[in-house]
């Protein structure tokens, strides 16, 4: 679903991302951990060209990310991202920040995209704020809206960026639950996240980052009880 051949990403002389390559199936769950600035969120960003890869392919659902030519709105019609802020319009209801893309991109008649919002409101477990405004939404009551809202674009592929990092404790659990239900449902899902219990119990394949560099690819077994890489080791005893 997700091929990196090679990539490098330079930001000006900087050398952020350095000959990545990473497989990803259909249905698989990779957790992407590592420092901070060791090119997480660069990494993630580059599959739906938010950030463009400077050498190498990058082949996402079959489509080449890197060539010029390729819809780019296309692409992105097929994969969701939440980030660690939630990006909800203020003025906008739950619902219609749902709706919106929806309505907008995909031309869906409004009945059937709040059909289609209260759906996936109900699968986050907060079809009873569907006309609250976010601002009266807890962190994570807000997380879980823009989560509805990627699905609601029936994605292929969802992207997270460190999506509880900006939440209360006593809220993450249940946007990681929420999350879970995803994964256990076979969504294609691409997590950063330092959240290792997480990591540990979700995640199909674990890969630590560090400077640039894809140091370990392993299996959550293998990357916590015996990390390969010195530097995983000692991210691990930092954090855990
Ligand atoms: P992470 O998500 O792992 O914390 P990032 O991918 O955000 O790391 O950033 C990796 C490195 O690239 C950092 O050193 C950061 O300062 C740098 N960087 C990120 N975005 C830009 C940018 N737009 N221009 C220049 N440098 C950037
Ligand atoms: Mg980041």
């Amino acid at each position: 679903m997700i091929i990196f051949h090679e990539v490098n990403k330079h930001y000006g002389k900087f050398h952020v991302l350095q000959n990545i390559n990473l497989h990803i199936k259909q249905g698989e769950v990779v957790v992407i951990i590592g420092p901070s600035g060791s090119g997480k969120s660069t990494l993630v960003r580059c599959i739906n060209r938010l950030e463009t890869i400077s050498s190498g392919e990058l082949i996402v659902d079959n489509v080449k990310v890197h060539d010029k030519k390729t819809d780019i709105n296309k692409l992105r019609r097929n994969i969701g991202m939440v980030f660690q802020h939630f990006h909800l319009y203020p003025h906008k209801t739950v619902l219609q920040n749902i709706t919106l893309a929806p309505i907008k991109v995909l031309g869906i008649a409004k009945e059937e995209a709040e059909r289609t919002a209260m759906y996936y409101l109900e699968k986050v477990g907060i079809p009873d704020k569907a006309n609250s405004y976010p601002s009266s939404l807890s962190g994570g009551q807000q997380q879980r809206v823009a989560i509805a809202r990627g699905l609601a674009m029936k994605p292929k592929i969802m992207l997270f960026d460190e999506p509880t990092s900006a939440l209360d404790p006593e809220t993450i659990g249940e946007v990681l639950d929420v999350m879970k239900k995803l994964a256990k449902e076979g969504m294609t899902m691409v997590v950063v996240t330092h959240e290792m219990g997480f990591a540990r119990e979700v995640a199909d394949r674990i890969v630590f980052i560090d400077q640039g560099k894809i140091l370990e690819v392993s299996t959550p077994e293998e990357f916590f009880s015996n990390p390969k890489e010195e530097r995983a080791k000692n991210f691990l005893n930092r954090i855990l």
